[in-house]
């Protein structure tokens, strides 16, 4: 296990982007109406694939961590009228693309899809699949909140067209639970998973944490062991991000409970530990996966991407978000849905996109772009031969890798010449890296999680 320098743990401390994307939410743009984002789409190309993101922005429940886009709708008349509000903003985004070469991965986020009933969440499955032509083979992927999702729901997932779950698993403690206020016995996930695989998804996510109230290393290094006994064919592992001045139900959460930024560390290690003893390889800074998965592959090859729902395989250069909060990345521009689930409302009432914040990316966005996504999916990356390829100068980000060598004496990275490599031990801390490269994002300790 490693273990940090005084000056690791001061850069583990740091409060920065997550980098999902670049430049990040943060730098966008308030949007006058949904003009510019009609013309943005115009640059998507006949050969483009899309990628769809679906946010269904409720809970049966709130998990006192959470720091997603969510509300508990205490009724299903209120998530009924939210599905036709979708249906008709899903009507919306067909109409305004131009022609593109369908739609090869599929992503249901939330909040919890699993707080549609069976017949609905295929509905809307189906719509999505004609409106925005899903391809033969395309990954159709669904987040699950396993404390409350019903079998007959799991059952029939695998016969609505989904080819991936990713549970929300995070500890099987039952005294941590009881802190975060999500309840899952190990019985209820391992059920879950049989009903799953055997209404045919064959692949299985697990989202885990460290970091939250009442976790050790033992306690994390324990259910991630229990975790892996169910098999599931990546892990991802995130730090709990206590926000409360962001997210006012973290407030419940108490300091005391929390471990400082060294316990973290050593929990992820204890996590990690045993992931590398179950055989799996890392990906990125907090991902795993089996060594005969597809997102192992794409490591290897170089060709893994980063975006909304983090690390992926999935090569789609457009991704189109509907649902409240959900952004859109176009090939020059990104927009953001409105957050306010009635605003959001208001304007699919009134035909527009429901577009509240957006930003037009230069060229220079793009060409640190591209550096950022190769260091957190690669943690290296030749900076000069990214500037060529962008038909820039060679030298065009020598300010930025000298940010990246004055980490070197820290052991955050190594510098050769333009290349700049992040050890393995590190990976976690990649994105103290990836903001040298990073020349728009509020670096506001408010505004982000810690690195670590
Ligand atoms: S189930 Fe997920 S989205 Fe819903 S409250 Fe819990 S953490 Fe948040």
């Amino acid at each position: 296990m490693t273990t940090l320098s005084d000056r690791q743990l001061t850069h583990a401390t740091r409060a920065l982007p997550r980098y999902t994307s670049y430049p990040t939410a943060l730098a966008f743009q308030p949007a006058p109406d949904d003009a510019d984002t009609r013309r943005w789409l115009g640059d998507i190309q006949s050969h483009d694939t899309l990628s769809i993101y679906a946010h269904i922005p409720f809970c049966e429940r709130l998990c006192w961590y959470c720091g997603c886009h969510t509300s508990v709708p205490n009724g299903y008349a209120r998530v009924a009228r939210f599905l036709d509000q979708l249906k008709r903003e899903i009507d919306l985004w067909g109409e305004a693309l131009p022609a593109h070469a369908g739609t090869a991965h599929l992503h249901f986020g939330g909040g919890s899809p699993n707080s549609l009933n069976t017949g609905d969440f295929a509905d809307l499955l189906a719509l999505l699949a004609t409106r925005f032509r899903l391809r033969p083979g395309a990954e159709v992927a669904v987040e699950l909140d396993p404390g409350t999702l019903q079998r007959e729901f799991a059952g029939g997932l695998g016969a609505a067209g989904v080819t991936r779950a990713s549970l929300g698993v995070q500890t099987f403690d039952p005294e941590v639970q009881r802190l975060v206020n999500r309840f899952q016995p190990v019985e209820q996930v391992a059920t879950a998973v049989d009903d799953l695989r055997g209404g045919g998804v064959a692949a299985i996510n697990f989202d885990m944490m460290y970091g939250l109230p009442g976790q050790t290393c033992a306690n994390v290094a324990a259910s991630m062991a229990t975790a892996l006994a169910l098999e599931p064919d990546r892990v991802a592992l995130f730090g709990y991000a206590h926000v409360p001045w962001m997210k006012k139900h973290q407030a419940v959460i108490r300091d005391a409970d929390l471990a400082d930024v060294s316990g973290r560390w050593a929990q992820a290690e204890a996590a990690e530990s045993v992931l590398a003893a179950h055989g799996y390889v890392r990906i990125g800074m907090d991902h795993y996966a089996r060594p005969d998965d597809p997102m192992t592959a794409r490591l290897a090859e170089g060709t893994l991407h980063r975006n909304f729902q983090g690390y992926t395989d999935d090569p789609s250069s457009v991704l189109i978000g509907v649902g409240p909060s959900a952004i859109s990345s176009l090939p020059f521009a990104y927009a953001q849905n409105r957050l306010r689930v009635d605003d959001w409302a208001a304007d699919i009432a009134a035909g527009r996109l429901p577009v509240g914040r957006q930003l037009e990316t230069t060229s220079d966005d793009r060409l640190r772009r591209t550096v950022i996504e190769r260091l957190m999916c690669d943690l290296q990356v030749d900076v000069g031969a990214v500037c060529l390829d962008h038909g820039r100068e060679v030298s065009t980000l020598d300010p930025a890798i000298a940010g990246a060598r004055a980490l070197t004496a820290d052991g955050l990275c190594q510098v050769e010449g333009r290349r700049v490599r992040v050890p393995s031990d590190m990976a976690r801390l990649v994105r103290v890296v990836a903001a040298c490269f990073d020349n728009r994002s509020v670096i506001a300790p408010k505004r982000h999680s810690a690195a670590i």
